[in-house]
């Protein structure tokens, strides 16, 4: 048998008859960027997380640099972002000229909320959380410590669509909620979409003029935007994807369920649930001493999996200038070099995980 890590078109399969009237809707109206579907999908997405305003975008990276740069965020000042995350996370910190803070995570891989007061400065202007593999962050506190503050917060949901902290979703604890509908995300497009979720008006007004070359009236350019337009096709895929977003979720609950109940091996370290958070399972991460031992093992019984992620992005190459090195951020680093995520996408089949469980297992 041979098991991929992520397998997306089963889910198209699932829904194929959705998709392709939405589809050829979007191409028989004559009208394919920044339209009725994008506005509708903003509708929806705004309802289904609970905030007032979304703004599409063109993609989860844009969502982090506008937010960023929407509040002001800039050369010199200071975020504060944990030292475990996805590249993109800091990338939105460092395009906009301001320095990453970096703190470590906690043992759910999120960011360890009661080391952020020690990275705190007078330069410091924001928190940066992201809901790693699916799991909400410890919200609670680090609310708390934003506000002692009078920092902004900012919420990296790219792999948390619809996870909640104490029954609230995540995206909206503070100014901005960012998302990627990248499509292996587990609200993800057919090519690249993202989207910010807020409840400020004025922030998502200016979120709108940033995404089209910063204009509310075409070529009336008030401040220097870019290009973050969010197309009617993704929007429209989305849309119907959307509706479907709980039963998704949950299938992934259910197969890293049966991961948790089936994986009996010493040498395993399984994911842990914080209290009153949730997890979406966008990854399901287990920790191995042997990792790069286990990962060829189970490569060679046809079993792909991923490192996420195997540089910490204090150590990658392209942060060198920040001055870094090894040993800065221990709990990162071993992170880095003990994780292993295992397959798991909607409509994995109980053999197909059996036999993971099974190797797991015998290793
Ligand atoms: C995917 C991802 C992003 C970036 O999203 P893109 O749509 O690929 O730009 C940002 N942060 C995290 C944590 C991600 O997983």
């Amino acid at each position: 048998m041979q098991i991929k890590c992520n397998v997306l078109d089963r889910q198209f399969q699932m829904y194929q008859a959705e998709y392709e009237a939405a589809a050829l809707r979007v191409l028989r109206s004559g009208w394919y960027v920044l339209g009725n579907e994008v506005l509708a999908f903003e509708n929806a997405f705004a309802a289904y997380t609970g905030r007032k305003y979304c703004v599409g975008l063109n993609s989860g990276l844009d969502a982090l640099i506008l937010s960023v740069r929407a509040l002001g965020i800039g050369v010199g000042d200071e975020v504060i972002v944990q030292s475990n995350t996805y590249i993109a996370t800091v990338l939105g910190i460092t395009e906009n000229g301001a320095v990453p803070v970096f703190v470590e995570p906690d043992e759910y891989y999120n960011i360890d909320a009661a080391k952020i007061e020690a990275a705190v400065t007078d330069r410091t202007k924001a928190v940066l959380v992201t809901h790693l593999y699916g799991q909400a962050s410890n919200m609670a506190a680090v609310v708390e410590t934003a506000r002692k503050y009078h920092l902004e917060l900012i919420e990296d949901c790219a792999q948390s669509h619809g996870a909640c902290f104490d029954g609230q979703m995540t995206g909206t604890f503070g100014r901005a909620g960012c998302f990627s509908f990248y499509p292996t995300k587990n609200l993800g497009a057919f090519g690249d979409a993202g989207a910010v979720v807020t409840d400020d008006e004025a922030f998502a007004d200016k979120l709108r003029m940033m995404r089209n070359y910063g204009s509310k009236v075409r070529y009336h350019n008030e401040i220097e935007g870019v290009n973050s337009r969010l197309d009617e096709m993704q929007a429209a895929l989305l849309r119907v994807k959307l509706g479907h977003l709980s039963a998704l979720n949950q299938e992934r609950k259910e197969l890293a369920q049966r991961y948790d109940a089936g994986i009996v091996n010493p040498q395993i370290v399984l994911p842990k649930l914080r209290t009153k958070a949730e997890s979406i399972y966008h990854q399901y991460v287990i920790r191995c001493t042997k990792r790069d031992a286990l990962q060829a093992y189970l490569a060679k019984q046809d079993i792909q999996t991923q490192i996420h992620y195997p540089i910490p992005p204090h150590l990658a190459a392209c942060y060198a200038h920040l001055g870094c090195h090894k040993g800065d951020y221990p709990i990162a680093e071993q992170y880095a070099d003990q994780v292993l995520s295992l397959p798991i996408y909607t409509g994995m089949t109980g053999e197909e995980q059996q036999y993971v469980i099974d190797r797991l297992n015998a290793f």
